[in-house]
């Protein structure tokens, strides 16, 4: 088998996500056919580096010895069994991790099985908790523009980016959409803390105009990945917590991207000094392994819900493979490495040497920011650098970078006009300045005419 032959039968029956897939009559599809840490090898014997981890799940390299190991034994155990009226032993164990590790205050876990459900059973769940506390005229939520919590339709209402939710608007709830504090946007002079906490204004409004009719406030944390990896001062966070204190309205932090070291901190509302009423997480939970999402909230939201059952107040959400034992096993080996390695410290090195190796591009006439938070570093390519004028979508500047990259053994997939670094922790120096370099000669390619 090589690559060729791989791709006429894959598009003979696949259809893929996030893909037009007219673009493959001359975009190449990739096959690969093994990984090993930050490498990607496909049927040719090409091999990439996954700069991307893998749409930001993976943690520790592909094919990493320690998970492998777990998941085998677990393997040999228990595979599967349904989580209501039955329980296995990893969903206790990390469900008892997690609640350890997590900001101070979370205390119970409720699995789900992929980003968008987790975000979906924490809109459920604060909705359901102001009702059963007879507080029904709780039914909206508010949002930052240029969020992104998942496609399915009730994690798709409560984002912004128009690529993904224009078309479905008409089947959507409508949320209470607040600017974002995206630091792109400052004015020049202005500090990220300064601008963030003028954006802080337009919520504190929203907040006091409709707390009545608001269930909660959802925000991705410091870092709004898909889209375009803008980024925000902490700041922000300690207001908007202390405001939904005052308004009577829950915080729901989607660290789904963010979570497990990615900011810098080991979840990044750490670095606000926050605890949110709910907490969701996925991607990075399984090393980037298998699909896994949890959902972690206060001890106050469960016994909401904790009555007699004639009451019908119970939280009756379920998905078949909620809380997957061979998922559990694949999070629990992904903790028991943050456990014995110091992966947050040596985090803070490679995030320095991935922006000490683009720091010079600052200087590149057609990029706008260089932009950094832990090990997420983005290059923002622009038309015109002082006014920071786009270049216009059509243009598809970034799909160049993406093909050049490609032919240079790199996996760079950028959101737009966006280049963007977010590898496997294990990356090594001589690979963070091959992405360097593969990232410059792009963005030669992509803005020379
Ligand atoms: N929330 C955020 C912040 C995300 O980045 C994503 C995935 N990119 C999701 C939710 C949805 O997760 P999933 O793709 O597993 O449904």
């Amino acid at each position: 088998m090589n690559n060729a032959a791989l791709m006429q039968r894959d598009l003979q029956v696949l259809w893929h996500p996030c893909t037009q897939m007219k673009d493959h009559e001359t975009l190449p599809l990739i096959p690969i056919r093994r990984g090993k840490g930050v490498w990607l090898e496909d049927f040719d014997g090409n091999r990439y580096i996954d700069a991307i981890s893998s749409w930001w799940v993976n943690l520790f390299g592909h094919a990493n010895p320690r998970i492998n190991a777990r998941i085998t034994a677990q393997l040999e155990r228990l595979e599967h069994v349904l989580l209501a009226g039955f329980s296995h032993e990893p969903a206790i164990e990390l469900a008892e991790r997690l609640v350890r590790i997590t900001p101070p205050g979370l205390e119970r876990c409720f699995f789900a099985d992929n980003g968008s459900s987790a975000v979906e059973v924490a809109l459920k769940m604060s909705f359901h908790y102001w009702r059963n506390l007879g507080q029904k005229r709780k039914t909206r939520f508010v949002t930052l523009g240029n969020s992104y919590h998942g496609e399915t339709l009730g994690a798709l209402a409560v984002g912004d980016v128009a690529l993904y939710k224009q078309t479905y608007e008409p089947l959507l709830l409508q949320p209470l959409t607040v600017p974002s504090p995206d630091c792109f946007e400052r004015e020049p002079g202005v500090s990220w803390e300064e601008h963030s906490r003028r954006m802080f204004d337009a919520m504190e409004e929203a907040l006091a105009r409709h707390a009545d009719e608001v269930c909660a406030v959802i925000v991705e944390p410091l870092v709004q990945c898909a889209g375009n990896m803008r980024m925000y001062h902490p700041v922000y966070l300690r207001l908007l917590r202390e405001a939904c204190d005052r308004y009577g309205v829950h915080l729901i932090a989607d660290e789904i991207a963010v979570g497990f070291g990615r900011t810098g901190t080991l979840f990044a509302c750490e670095q606000a000094g926050i605890s949110p009423d709910l907490l969701c997480l996925s991607k990075g939970l399984t090393g980037g392994y298998l699909p896994l999402s949890v959902v972690l909230t206060k001890e106050r939201i469960y016994q909401a819900f904790y009555d007699d059952y004639e009451r019908l107040t119970a939280f009756l959400h379920s998905h078949s493979y909620t809380g997957n034992p061979i998922g559990c096993a694949a999070a629990l080996a992904t903790l028991e490495i943050f456990d014995s390695e110091p992966v947050i410290e040596r985090n803070r090195e490679t995030a320095k040497r991935m922006g000490e190796a683009v720091e010079h591009l600052r200087e590149h006439p057609h990029v706008g920011e260089i932009r950094q938070t832990g090990m997420i570093l983005a290059i923002e390519m622009v038309r015109e650098k002082d006014s920071k004028t786009p270049y216009p979508w059509q243009e598809r500047r970034g799909l160049r970078v993406y093909r050049h990259a490609l032919s240079q053994g790199a996996l760079l997939r950028p959101l737009g006009n966006v280049i963007y670094f977010m590898p496997p922790y294990v990356i090594e120096p001589a690979e963070i300045q091959a992405l360097a370099r593969i990232a410059e000669e792009g963005i030669q390619l992509a803005t020379r005419d």
